[in-house]
């Protein structure tokens, strides 16, 4: 133990906020166990998918040109099928990103005329002008595909009499976002979003409900596909690429509906049938592999971060002890000075990058200056420790990631490091 101390003091994290974070910690210990129960469970659900489907030595070869036969791809997709218990997948180093992904997912299975439904309140911001709520260049508006949403109630539920309105004879796909992302409603447990499909398929079965996935995969024991979705859509630099994945997104869900993204992504009559993998394969099922006990590592630090900054007198949101559907995870720091010293913090933290400093900037496409730190393996990997924050009011700080706890861990502790260091907090 005395070990550890030292090697953090060297490390630059004081006494006191390291005997701080210990306190937090050990009073976290049965919340840690239960996170820990979950990871086992997915771990067995993915070793059992890759037993089930045959993964083997050959899965990880090299495919080049058309990729007709690539024997790694088509495997992986099974796995995927399997862990999301959906009668297929797509899941390519194509798919450049999540918003992508759900681009694919929308735009191939929503015809002219068609309506889309979001019940659910305003989605993921890129999803505005994949939609055209933005007017943009290639949007399913100019397709004409029309929009509809249905704003959640004061309390962050779903408002079901205006969704029942909402829905009619054009309504073709629902779309719902578990992650809050950098809003600030709550986050959808899977449980929630089984209920709101349910309402849906009463209404009208046809109607395809897709699921946003993103940060919430391996969250829970359960995924959306188990209670009734017809399409779950991420990415793999978040949490089911485990870190390692270099690129790359997937869509799992009924066969017609995959297929028709195949059809989408490369051509209409080549579809899933093509698409080298390009030497990718062992990092994706990989990664997939590592993804519960990484997603494990993640949501530990986004507890120890809210226990540590509401003890301190913060607002965080989640607070410290809500259950959690995702891995994200906001501190209101009120000032400039608190999101600046926090993400130095991160930064210092990092394995990569350490060095840097990073400094708030006129980012495009934001109202105001953003401050980011991320030392990442993968450029823009959020399931890697990353935080940022809009130098605005309410000034806060979202974060998200850690490959392992202990990496989450010290991350948490060097923000609060540079926290107390510059004078904006004094530990009790
Ligand atoms: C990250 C994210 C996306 C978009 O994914 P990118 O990989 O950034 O394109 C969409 N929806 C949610 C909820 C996300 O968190």
């Amino acid at each position: 133990m005395l070990e550890i101390e030292a090697i953090y003091r060297q490390i630059g994290i004081r006494q006191n906020v390291l005997a701080f974070g210990g306190q937090i910690e050990k009073e976290l210990k049965e919340r840690f166990e239960q996170i820990d129960q979950i990871a086992e469970y997915n771990q067995l659900k993915v070793i059992q998918a890759m037993q089930k489907n045959r993964v083997s030595e050959g899965c990880f070869n090299y495919a080049s040109g058309y990729g007709y036969d690539d024997q790694g791809r088509d495997t992986l997709e099974e796995v995927y099928a399997s862990v999301f218990h959906t009668e297929s997948a797509l899941v390519r180093p194509q798919i450049a990103c999540g918003t992508h992904a759900l681009s694919i997912a929308l735009s191939a299975n929503l015809r002219p005329g068609d309506e889309l439904l979001s019940p659910a309140g305003k989605p993921y911001d890129t999803l505005e002008e994949v939609i055209g709520i933005r007017p943009s260049c290639g949007s399913l508006a100019e397709y004409g595909i029309s929009y509809r949403q249905v704003d959640l109630l004061e309390d962050g539920t779903f408002d079901y009499d205006r969704i029942r309105k909402a829905i009619g004879p054009k309504t073709k796909l629902v779309t719902i976002q578990r992650s809050k992302g950098y809003q600030t409603r709550p986050s959808f447990s899977v449980k929630q979003i089984g209920e709101l499909i349910a309402f849906v398929k009463e209404i009208n079965p046809d109607i395809i409900c897709m699921v946003d996935n993103c940060y919430g995969e391996f969250v829970e024991a359960i995924e959306p596909s188990d209670v009734g979705a017809d399409m779950v859509v991420g990415s793999l630099i978040k949490n089911p690429g485990g870190g390692l994945a270099p690129i790359g997104g997937y869509i799992a869900g009924r066969k017609d509906l995959i297929d028709a993204c195949g059809y989408r992504l490369t051509s209409p009559g080549l579809g899933k049938e093509v698409g080298a993998s390009l030497g990718v394969m062992q990092s994706f099922y990989q990664g997939l592999f590592l993804a519960p006990t990484v997603v494990a590592g993640a949501l530990k630090g986004a507890i120890f971060a809210a226990n540590i900054y509401e003890r301190l007198g913060y607002a965080v949101v989640p607070n410290g002890t809500e259950s959690r559907h995702d891995i994200i995870q906001a501190v209101e720091f009120g000032t400039p000075e608190g999101v600046i010293a926090f993400c130095k913090g991160i930064q210092a933290a990092a394995p990569v990058d350490s060095y840097v400093t990073p400094e708030p900037w006129a980012m495009p496409g934001y109202d105001s200056d953003v401050i980011m730190a991320a030392g990442a393996f993968v450029q823009g990997s959020s399931i890697e420790l990353s935080a940022d924050g809009p130098i605005k009011p309410p000034y806060a700080v979202y974060f998200q990631g850690g490959l392992t706890w202990p990496h989450a861990k010290l991350g948490i502790l060097m923000s609060l490091e540079y926290l107390v260091r510059d004078g904006i907090v004094t530990l009790p």
